[in-house]
């Protein structure tokens, strides 16, 4: 069984996401995570995708996701690199190189066949993103869509980082979740959409206990 979870930043996709994995024994895959270790890729090299040699750069990529205690460990070419992954200058730059058709194929690829393998073993597999229900997996058993007032999302991204002890600057952060959910709609190759056979969850309102009770219903045939 597939379980497509999509929608924009701050949403509340990931950790119902995780939540949700955890709750039916099924393998967690944070696809927006992999965008981010691309972004960072690019970064440390410093390059871009409009670089006439990117493709022999993305040959060198690897991008692996491990379990850990905290939900997902990511790995780039075999660092740890689960907190450098989550800075404002890397979630914008992800949102830049994911627009790019080299990369999309490349990270839908190894969707795909992380999920294939987990199947195979006769697992199940929720998978976060923005194009799960639209192009990942357009035939997985259950979609949804998630989605929250834009003031929503940006307080639940400054509560996040003042946990972490980040300084935070509100208005800055709103700026930056419309930024990016603006290009992430409007790119040519992949955008983020809604399937039209995914269940929309508006979380504005919703504890994280209901975003999570709410899917698990519909999974086990209460919804
Ligand atoms: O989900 P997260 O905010 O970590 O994703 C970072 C960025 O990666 C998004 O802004 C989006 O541009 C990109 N992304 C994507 N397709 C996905 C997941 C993420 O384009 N399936």
């Amino acid at each position: 069984m597939i379980i497509a979870i999509d929608g924009p930043a701050g949403s509340g996709k990931s950790s119902t996401a995780r939540e949700v994995a955890k709750r039916t024994d099924s393998l967690y895959i944070d696809t927006g995570a992999m965008y981010r270790a691309v972004a960072l890729f690019c970064l440390r090299k410093g390059i871009d995708t409009s670089q006439p040699d990117f493709d022999t750069y993305l040959n060198g990529l690897s991008i692996s996701l491990k379990s850990s205690e905290s939900g997902i460990a990511v790995w780039l070419n075999g660092e740890d690199v689960s907190d450098e992954i989550r800075s404002s200058t890397v979630s914008e730059l992800s949102s830049i190189v994911s627009s790019d058709v080299r990369v999309r194929v490349k990270m839908v690829d190894m969707q795909r066949e992380m999920a294939s393998e987990a199947l195979s073993r006769g697992g199940s597999v929720v998978m976060e993103g923005r194009d799960i229900g639209s192009v990942v997996f357009p035939d997985a058993e259950f979609k949804f869509f998630l989605i929250a007032d834009p003031k929503v999302r940006a307080e639940r991204r400054a509560l996040q980082m003042e946990e972490k002890g980040v300084p935070v600057d509100s208005r800055a952060l709103l700026d930056e979740i419309l930024a990016r959910d603006a290009r992430d709609e409007s790119r040519s190759t992949s955008p983020l959409i809604r399937a039209s056979d995914a269940i929309a969850i508006d979380t504005s309102s919703l504890s994280f206990e209901e975003q999570v009770e709410n899917i698990l219903s519909v999974i086990h045939g209460n919804g």
